[in-house]
């Protein structure tokens, strides 16, 4: 193997993925990548603990590429065939994964054919593609399935390498009898790559169905990212009301800046708070498993290229069917809950949103893994980011289960530092947040809920069929316009300069009512702003030590 040791050259990869990965701006492989890629070379089974952020897709995809690529090159690869199957547990996972497989082939796209089903289009619309024997197919496994068994797609013969990713949610999501029925439909032998962000008993389970001697690789990576890349921020509110409230003048007054996803437990409460931000001219898009797959990946896709900054996104998926704290396995089938919603909808696992300057837990998450991935959104690749969660009374007992899970037990610190915020500094606010909130009844949001999926399905529409057409008029298509259930008041759009606390003046930038949409900036320049300095109060913390209480600010030392 030529190439430096801990360069992809030296892991011995064909010259045209070296291509691919440098275009990428990879310099080197990631620990996963490092570890599992010559294991994998080899033959071996894999069973990979890797999250979202880590580099896990690379880690499966380049082998499965290399292995294809040799096949072809060699004699014995004459007729074409399915030859590797990734099965992802979400429409929205599939699509990453398409792409980033498209990404990693793209100076050898004439040789390798990659399809993901996972959408939803028609199994008959999709049988032709399939009929095409591509190399590569990506599906859910109901998905996957439903083709075996429709006969569009057979792998009895050809499947060579399965992966399987994100693994832990493919048993947990209810695809097990999918599942199980899809392995009867492959070959006896075949190498497998399982890739999970835990490992439990579910995984377990999967390892023993498909896994022959596998090299289990638990890398010593810790669940997020240390403190010096992600701060973790969590703010007392006694209210619903003080949430409202806060979240407005973190917002209005630009003490939150850049990208933010703002997580919240319900679909209902999606567009409560869309409409909330609306009253005072601040546009959100909303991701929820009631919109079509096409928004949903269009949405993401746009955040990512600098659209829009605001994303209200629930994370149905990962709490069980239910909405709120209860949490259980998922069934899919037969659950009036699940009625019009995608039962393979998921963001707040395995989607690679980029640029995310801040996470924000406006609704607490139910759990500590929910905490996990809600705040692995953001600090992702090399970039900085904040996680802050909003604290009601009531949520204090799973506050202290989170910051036990994070810190092992085994440290005093709290790894969720208070956010010093003083909420009587933003007293004079509130009559505006509560004119607004008035205007949210919860038929204003039946009506957004209705009026929202009604122009999403519209949308999608023209995303299936006059966007593949004029690819270039993609960008027109927006999410986050405003759904006007309430007059909005004009009054309402900018934040008088004596409505400002003083003590934020010198930081706190209104948005104001000529504030320009932000132009999408080209991927390569389009640099992560660091939170820190949009936290201030994070800056001021290391200072206040040596200041009383007394005299800190509401948000941080301004201008520091
Ligand atoms: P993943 O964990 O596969 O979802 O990847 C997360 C992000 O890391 C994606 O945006 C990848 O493009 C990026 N990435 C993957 N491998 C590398 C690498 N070796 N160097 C730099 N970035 C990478």
């Amino acid at each position: 193997m030529e190439g430096e040791a801990g360069s992809f050259a030296h892991l011995g990869l064909d010259a045209r993925l070296l291509q691919a990965t440098a275009e990428l701006g990879w310099a080197k492989p990631t620990l996963i990548q490092e570890k599992a890629i010559p294991l994998a070379l080899e033959g071996k089974d894999l069973l990979a603990r890797a999250k979202t952020g880590s580099g896990k897709t690379g880690a499966y995809a380049l082998p499965l590429l290399q292995h294809l690529l040799r096949g072809k090159a060699s004699a014995l690869v004459v007729e074409q065939a399915v030859r590797g199957l990734i099965l992802v547990p979400t429409k929205e996972l599939g699509q990453q994964v398409l792409q980033m497989l498209r990404q990693l082939t793209s100076y050898c796209s004439r040789d390798l054919h990659l399809v993901d089903i996972s959408g939803q289009a028609d199994l008959a619309a999709q049988r032709p593609i399939l009929m095409e024997k591509p190399d590569v197919v990506v599906g859910t496994p109901s998905r996957v399935l439903a083709h075996l068994k429709a006969g569009s797609l057979s792998l009895q013969d050809s499947l060579e390498i399965l992966v399987l990713d994100e693994a832990d949610l493919l048993f947990s999501f209810g695809f097990e009898e999918d599942l199980k029925s899809l392995l009867c439909h492959l070959p006896k032998i075949y190498q497998s790559f399982l890739m999970s962000a835990t490992f439990n008993a579910d995984v377990e389970a999967l390892k023993e169905l498909v896994l022959h001697n596998p090299v289990t690789l638990k890398l010593q990576e810790s669940q997020l990212p240390d403190s010096s890349k992600l701060s973790q921020f969590q703010i007392r509110c006694e209210t619903e009301d003080d949430k409202f409230l806060l979240l407005y003048a973190l917002l209005k007054l630009s003490l939150v800046k850049g990208k933010v996803i703002l997580f919240v437990s319900t679909i209902d409460r999606c567009y409560r708070l869309k409409l909330f931000l609306e009253q005072f001219s601040i546009p959100a898009c909303v991701l929820n498993s009631e919109l079509p797959v096409q928004s949903r990946c269009h949405i993401i896709s746009q955040f990512n290229r600098g659209f829009c900054d605001y994303i209200i996104a629930t994370d149905e998926q990962d709490l069980g069917e239910k909405e709120g704290p209860a949490r259980g396995k998922r069934k899919r089938k037969g659950n009036k809950a699940a009625k019009g919603k995608d039962q393979e909808y998921g963001v707040s696992r395995g989607i690679d949103f980029q640029n995310v300057s801040a996470v924000l837990n406006f609704d607490f998450p139910p759990s500590v893994e929910s905490y996990i991935h809600r705040a692995g959104r953001t600090a992702r690749a090399d970039n900085p980011g904040t996680a802050l969660t909003f604290v009601l009374p009531s949520e204090k007992a799973v506050l202290a289960e989170i910051e036990a899970a994070l810190t092992g037990g085994g440290s005093d610190d709290t790894p969720l530092r208070p956010y010093l915020f003083r909420m009587e500094e933003i007293e004079g606010l509130r009559y505006r947040c509560r004119d607004a909130m008035r205007s949210v009844t919860k038929q204003a949001i039946k009506e957004a809920r209705l009026r929202e999926i009604k122009e999403e399905l519209l949308n999608s529409e023209k995303l299936k069929t006059y966007f593949e057409d004029n690819p270039r008029d993609l960008d027109l298509l927006r999410h986050d316009k405003p759904l006007h259930p309430a007059i909005v008041k004009p009054h309402l759009r900018n934040v008088p300069a004596y409505l400002v606390p003083p003590t934020l003046r010198a930081v706190a930038q209104p948005l104001g009512s000529k504030r320009r949409r932000r132009k999408p900036l080209p991927p390569k320049t389009r640099g992560q702003r660091n939170p820190l300095r949009s936290f201030r109060c994070t800056k001021q913390r290391s200072g206040a030590k040596h200041r009383s209480a007394k005299h800190r600010t509401a948000a941080g030392t301004p201008g520091s």
